[in-house]
């Protein structure tokens, strides 16, 4: 590693809804000059070997998933959806196979759901075609649906299929059976895995949790929180790393990369050199290849 290794801890590839098979994404990292990367599908590990296989000289993969969770808000209101990254786990733990396959199966139903009440109202998709181009493993998700749309020239983006159509509480929108994030982090340490908390602050995205959440979390055993995030504002990285200095997390950073659904380069946001080094070091479901 180099003294300013660039390290992405955060990234998609076809696996779930990127655009860059598991090979094309390990090969883009190379080309981009990043060091270390984390494959991160939701809810699958199915991209691991394909990006392990084709792992260029020269760059470190991390293996790892985002685990769509749900949470208190602390603040009392209705429970908030929020997502857990994990890292180096056994991803043939019983608990984590069963649970990632069933919110695959839970983000399948949900994706038809969704399209049928479009197609009701008379938009140009088609839930069992849409299905049917996604392999099985694959992790369905709304912006799938959103590149559908673009093909049939309903929106001009994925973004704006978001901003218009499936964005949380469109008339569209159907919840998917999260895991209670204290469950998916106690299910992560107990694989040997190192659990993050994903973009905390993502407030774009909709209502976001309260610190005193993190602080609960930390207690549970969570190891991280990502700070540098495309998503976050100057201000809530300020208070997040302030939280985690006082709560002894580890603060990453990463980019999120969805390949050509969403705008963010590679290693657009990064992670330093002493984190990863602390990161591994709590790591001992499957190793740093
Ligand atoms: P789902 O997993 O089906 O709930 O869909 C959420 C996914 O859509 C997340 O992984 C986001 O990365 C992605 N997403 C959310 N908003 C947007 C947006 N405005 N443009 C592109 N992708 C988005
Ligand atoms: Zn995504
Ligand atoms: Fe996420
Ligand atoms: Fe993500």
């Amino acid at each position: 590693m180099t003294s300013a290794a660039r390290i992405d801890l955060h990234t998609h590839s076809t696996a779930s809804d990127g655009t860059d098979s598991p090979a094309e994404l390990v090969t883009a990292a190379h080309a981009a000059g990043v060091d270390v990367l984390a494959i991160t599908d939701h809810d699958t590990t199915a991209g691991w070997d394909e990006a392990a296989a084709a792992l260029p000289d020269g760059l470190r993969l991390l293996r790892g998933a985002e685990f769509s969770c749900v949470s208190p808000t602390g603040r009392g209101d209705r429970d908030v959806s929020v997502h857990l990254l994990g890292y180096l786990f056994d991803p043939e733990h019983e608990a984590i196979v069963a649970e990632q396959s069933r919110l695959r199966t839970e983000r399948r139903h949900r994706l038809h759901r969704i399209a049928e009440k479009m197609a009701a109202d008379g938009y140009p998709v088609d839930p069992d075609g849409l299905l049917a181009l996604l392999p099985a493993g694959t992790s369905a998700g709304r912006p799938h649906l959103a590149r559908a749309l673009v093909t049939a020239g309903v929106v001009d983006t994925v973004n704006e299929a978001f901003a218009t159509l499936l964005y949380n509480g469109s008339p569209y929108y159907v919840p998917k059976a999260d895991t209670p994030v204290e469950t998916a982090i106690r299910m992560l340490r107990a694989a040997g895995g190192v659990p993050v908390f994903a973009h905390p602050f993502a407030r774009r995205r909709g209502r976001v949790v309260e610190p005193s959440v993190i602080v609960d979390l930390a207690a549970v055993g969570l190891v991280g929180v990502e700070v540098d995030h495309p998503d976050h504002s100057p201000e809530d990285r300020d208070l997040l790393r302030g939280l985690a200095g006082d709560l002894g997390l580890l603060t990453t950073g990463s980019s999120d990369y969805h390949g050509t659904n969403k705008t963010t380069p590679l290693a657009a946001e990064r992670t330093t050199e002493d984190v990863l080094e602390a990161l591994l070091a709590q790591a001992t479901g499957a190793p740093l290849l």
